[in-house]
């Protein structure tokens, strides 16, 4: 089965991956930032209340974001696998899941700080159908346009510096001990997360086969 989790600070490639290997092991990719930023797209009750916590780069409250993942993971297609991109972020939402699901593998992205800085300014995103580019390493073919469906190319509010600065921090404040809360469970697998896209997933592919 895979029931795979992906742990790593923002910037470490997680949801680039995880779009990826989901399409290939043929299970969802279940990211609760996408989830949440389309809520605050919809501007629901949930999405109202989650932005102002997003923008500034905190953890949204462990509720609101349970109560917008827990449909997700019950729903049939996550019965036979599922990743889960951006969740746990802290003990309490890893003690929650553990509780629900029996995990197989928690992929831990390794990546040196410098480098996520740089690529989450260089980071744009598509607003209509969610592709990421980056201005460096994977720049649209016509400048500022998604190559997809053309929509202009947004840079994520939270992408901007003095939110990442407190996204890095709460990273290691309330998530990077999650580390060792899986790697007690033997469900560690740590993956060196710096280079090319291509080269990162083939290196993913060989850690959880
Ligand atoms: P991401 O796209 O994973 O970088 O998430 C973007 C933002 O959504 C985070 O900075 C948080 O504000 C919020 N968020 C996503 N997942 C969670 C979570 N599991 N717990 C709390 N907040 C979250």
């Amino acid at each position: 089965m895979y029931r795979i989790v992906f742990l790593g600070p923002p910037g470490a490639g997680k949801g680039t991956q995880a779009a990826t290997l989901a399409r290939a092991l043929g299970v969802p990719h279940l990211s609760t930032g996408d989830l949440l930023r389309g809520a605050v797209a919809a501007a629901t009750p949930l999405g109202r209340e989650a932005d102002g916590y997003m923008r500034a780069g905190r953890l949204v409250p462990d509720d609101l974001v349970l109560g917008i993942l827990g449909e997700r993971l019950d729903a049939p297609d996550a019965r036979s696998g599922f990743i889960l991109d951006g969740f746990p972020r802290n003990l309490a939402q890893a003690e929650i899941l553990e509780r629900r699901v029996v995990l197989d593998h928690v992929v831990s992205f390794e990546i040196p700080s410098a480098e996520l800085v740089r690529r989450l300014s260089a980071r744009r995103i598509c607003p209509t159908c969610q592709a990421v580019y980056n201005l460096d390493s994977k720049p649209p073919r016509v400048p500022g346009r998604c190559d997809r469906d053309g929509s202009e190319l947004l840079q994520r509010p939270d992408d901007r510096p003095e939110a990442v600065e407190v996204r890095l921090r709460v990273y290691a404040e309330q998530t990077a001990p999650l580390l060792d809360f899986y790697r007690r469970r033997g469900l560690l697998r740590p993956l060196d997360a710096s280079g090319a896209p291509e080269a990162i997933a083939e290196r993913l592919r060989r850690l959880i086969a």
